[in-house]
């Protein structure tokens, strides 16, 4: 008999646990209590990235979930990643150089770029800087796109989704999770993932587990769309920006989006003067509309991913930067769920550790 599996959460991280778990054999059933695609990830930049400021542990997790995004772009139809490389100027210059040669003295090296040769990779910049770093290996998704390709993928393969069925609590009989509650009655299940954004601490605490997070919100702006203008994706100071695939420009104060701070209209409107001054060709490009998400974030701002007070039957994967880490989460969590072991490389992002308590 496969293993039974519900997923809480259909958003990048729950699509790729079903597919991942679904190709493996199991039986999966992923459940959403709005439609599917999820929340944070339809309202996110979408940068895959193993960017600045983050300790070898989370830097290794992240370049091993770029060449995961390599093997799903491969394996899922209709899932597309644009290795577009992103050109990184937002740090004062000397952190930008720490941030090289740490990358360096991990193997992972970024290139220095001239004034030169940022406007040969991005001539419709202006006001560019005597030097930059360019990173050739990451790239970006359309984020809900590449979401419902994998939840379409996991359907192929048997998987069933529940949509606009909110799960009100975790059911547990005997010290085991044994399934979840909709408005309509249980469900059950041999294991159960609560892989359901901001909204997973609520549910872990139906039965008494702590899982500290925050959820900031972040505001991308979204111009019209336009011809392409930009190649890759720009990290300036205070102002990130890429060009989606159907040519809108999308901004936000850096890529986990700004802080609308009582004010998203007048915020939106401020990031896109700022990309008419910055990119030629976009001086009269109109805002089209901005969108507000709210990044699930464990309090320490690591992922978390594995089973709660080892409780039976229960597994979690919640995390910022999910878009990046969703192919490597996804293949983990479904190794580890179907006895196969934990890898190494999450073995020190387990939701128990005391700063998510
Ligand atoms: C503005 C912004 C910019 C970002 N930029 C980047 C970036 O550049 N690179 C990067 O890697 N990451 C980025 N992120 C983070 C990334 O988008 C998230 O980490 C990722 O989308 C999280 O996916 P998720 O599936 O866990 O959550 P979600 O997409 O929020 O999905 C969770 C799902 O669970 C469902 N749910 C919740 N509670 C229940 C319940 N009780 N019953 C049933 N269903 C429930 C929700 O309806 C939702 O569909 C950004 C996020 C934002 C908001």
């Amino acid at each position: 008999m496969p293993k039974r599996v519900i997923i809480v959460g259909s958003g990048i991280i729950g699509a790729s646990v079903a597919w991942h778990l679904a190709k493996a054999g199991a039986a999966v059933t992923v459940v959403d209590e709005a439609e599917a695609g999820g929340v944070a990830t339809r309202n996110s930049w979408a940068w895959i990235n193993a960017s600045w400021g983050n300790p070898e542990p989370y830097f290794r997790l992240r370049m091993r979930s770029i060449e995961e995004w390599h093997r799903l772009a491969a394996a899922v139809p209709g899932l597309i990643v644009n290795w577009c490389g992103g050109l990184i100027w937002d740090l004062p210059s000397n952190e930008l150089d720490a941030y090289a040669a740490q990358r360096a003295a991990w193997g992972h090296p970024v290139r220095p770029v001239d004034h030169a040769e940022i406007l040969r990779l991005e001539p419709n910049l202006r006001d560019v800087p005597a030097r930059a770093y360019h990173v050739a290996g990451e790239g970006v998704v359309e984020p809900l796109q590449a979401t419902l390709a994998l939840l379409a993928a996991a359907q192929q393969l048997g998987a069933e989704l529940l949509v606009n069925t909110p799960i009100k609590w975790l059911v547990e009989e005997d010290g085991k999770v044994s399934g979840v509650m909709t408005d309509v009655g249980a469900i059950h299940a041999d294991e159960i993932v609560v892989a359901a954004g901001a909204g997973s601490a609520r549910l872990l605490d139906s039965i008494g587990i702590t899982l500290k997070m925050s959820t900031p919100a972040g505001l991308l702006s979204h111009s019209k769309p336009a011809p392409p203008l930009l190649h890759g994706l720009v990290m300036t100071p205070g102002l990130h920006l890429r060009q989606t695939a159907e040519g809108r420009i999308v901004a936000g104060t850096d890529f986990a989006g700004a802080d609308p701070d009582g004010d998203p209209e007048g915020l939106a409107a401020d990031l896109q003067s700022r990309v008419q001054a910055m990119v030629k060709g976009a001086e009269v490009l109109p805002l089209d509309f901005h969108t507000l998400g709210f990044r699930p974030t464990p309090a320490d701002g690591f992922s978390a991913i594995g089973r709660p007070r080892d409780r039976p039957g229960l597994y979690t994967v919640v995390t910022h930067s999910g878009v990046t880490l969703a192919p490597a989460l996804g293949l983990f969590a479904a190794e580890e769920i179907l006895g196969g072991g934990r890898d190494a490389l999450i073995s020190t992002f387990h939701p128990d550790r005391p700063a998510l308590q």
